[in-house]
């Protein structure tokens, strides 16, 4: 099933990219648009790019995918020795120009721009605090450009350092999950949230410093990866070079674990690691915990590919492609109804017969949600000839919504939280399915001991969901932990 933007809503959407730059005597709204294009699949609503010439501070934002918001008419105007720059899948706020970012704010004689991935759970004690009224903030993103004005108004603020000081004071109040990217007309600010859910990475130019969600977005740009910013820190560039501060008390890493799974991209680096090699590994984690006679290992392309890639490799099972992924499918096809959203996926994805007729088939991917778009897969290759299709999944089964920026949909959309093994298996139409355990999954990374969020999976969340969010939780949690799912009749799911 596609979404509008030909972005799979099978899939998990990722809730924004964000870039900064100092270097001057570059083109910096040049580099901007670089880096975002190279973190486009982590939003594609919106794009935005804010720039300053050490004068004033100039925002550029538009609806759409980066190509389509910026043009090198737009960029060669927006001249300047900072930017930051923002890619935006709306998981709170509409999805409009006005709750596009970065924010933007003057106050005094001061001028800031914010970007912000992720999502936070505690906007009403927030807005509270700020004296705002329900239905004057367009987002959580906006509420923090408040606050971080609200603490700028102050006659303490110290002059020259303002916008570090303010953060200083907004950034320990802030729950849930959150990178920035905050920019005044001298200084460039990257922030992990405590809980570092969404990566952040520090990358060195000749003539500057870049911050980016994913490394690969520095080599775009030619910056040498640095580190990445750790959680709980916050990084302060300017024209004298930069400084790592702490705002935060007790940092508790706790990276999403899709990061590794399928919202990075494969080239990029996390906690140390490579992401593409993990998911071969669990690939081959998945072969050994769950074997299965075959002749041969294919992918769903694209997000299946390292880990059948894997998996053929631990199991011996040759590898083949099955399906081929039509890599122009544009932005504009609207899903009407079932019969068109079904022929959405034919659209996408082509079954190679000569390589499927008669084969007994492993097919794998990394994640699977609402489990239209795999039923449909499924149907698919076995019109094909395919005599058997066994599916398996690098990650285990989504039962938890996320709150933290990730969209997954609500509890009653996904499919694991509302169907038995036996249930998924016939609803799928597959002769066998597996899904990857936990801690192998913990483990393929490479990086067990660092800390995840693994939410999503096992209902273990690690910052605390207001009760105004989490009727959802609170009510099926229990029945799911003592083992047995809510029947899908119960639940009311729906294909
Ligand atoms: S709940 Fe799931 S998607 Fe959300 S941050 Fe945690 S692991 Fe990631």
């Amino acid at each position: 099933m596609l979404a509008e933007n030909g972005v799979e809503v099978n899939k998990p959407r990722e809730a924004c990219g964000v870039f900064g730059v100092l270097a001057p005597g570059s083109p910096v709204a040049h580099m901007s648009y670089l880096g975002l294009y190279a973190l486009q699949h982590r939003g594609q609503e919106s794009a935005g790019i804010a720039v300053s010439d050490g004068h004033s501070v100039t925002v550029v934002k538009d609806m759409g995918l980066v190509s389509s918001a910026f043009d090198d008419r737009i960029l060669a105007a927006l001249e300047g020795e900072i930017a930051i720059g923002h890619t935006r899948y709306s998981t709170t706020g509409s999805s409009s120009w006005r709750a596009s970012q970065p924010f933007y704010r003057d106050v005094g004689n001061l001028e800031f721009a914010l970007a912000h991935n992720g999502n936070l759970v505690n906007t009403e004690d927030l807005a509270n605090e700020a004296g705002m009224l329900e239905g004057t903030v367009t987002s959580d993103s906006d509420l923090v450009a408040e606050l971080i004005a609200i603490e700028l108004a102050s006659a303490e603020a110290p002059e020259g350092n303002e916008l570090p000081w303010a953060l200083e004071r907004v950034l320990p109040r802030l729950r849930g999950g959150f990178s920035f990217v905050v920019m005044d007309r001298d200084h460039l600010i990257g922030v992990r949230g405590p809980e570092g859910f969404w990566p952040l990475c520090l990358g060195r130019l000749d003539n500057g410093w870049v911050v980016a969600s994913e490394s690969p977005a520095l080599d775009t740009v030619g910056a040498h990866f640095v580190r990445e910013i750790d959680p709980g820190e916050m990084v302060v560039v300017d024209h004298s070079g930069w400084r790592s501060q702490q705002p935060f008390e007790n940092p508790d890493p706790k990276l999403c674990v899709f990061e590794f799974v399928y919202f990075s991209r494969p080239d990029t680096v996390l906690y140390g690691r490579n992401v593409h090699s993990s998911r071969q590994r669990m690939g081959e984690e998945l072969a050994d915990q769950a074997p299965v006679r075959a002749d041969l290992v294919m992918p769903v392309p694209e997000s299946g590919i390292p880990a059948a890639q894997g998996f053929a490799r631990a199991s011996g099972i040759p590898y083949r492609d099955g399906l081929v992924k039509n890599r122009y499918i544009g932005r504009t096809f609207i899903a009407p109804s079932q019969e068109m959203r079904a022929l959405g996926v034919k659209m996408k994805l082509n079954p190679i017969r000569h390589n499927i007729e008669g084969q007994r088939l492993v097919v794998v991917d990394d994640s699977v949600v609402r489990g239209t778009t795999t039923r449909a897969i499924v149907q698919m290759l076995k019109s094909s000839g395919a005599a058997e299709v066994h599916l398996r999944i690098s990650s285990p089964p989504y039962r938890w919504p996320c709150f933290y920026g990730m969209d997954t949909g609500t509890k009653s959309e996904l499919m694991a939280a509302n169907l038995t093994m036996e249930e998924i298996q016939e609803y799928l139409g597959v002769n066998s399915i597996a899904y990857l355990e936990l801690d192998r999954l913990v483990d393929a990374t490479g990086a067990p001991g660092a800390g995840f969020c693994t939410a999503c999976l096992d209902g273990d969340y690690p910052v605390e969901i207001p009760v105004s969010l989490n009727s959802e939780v609170v009510i099926t949690q229990k029945d799911e932990r003592d083992g047995g799912f809510v029947s899908a009749v119960q639940m009311g799911f729906q294909e």
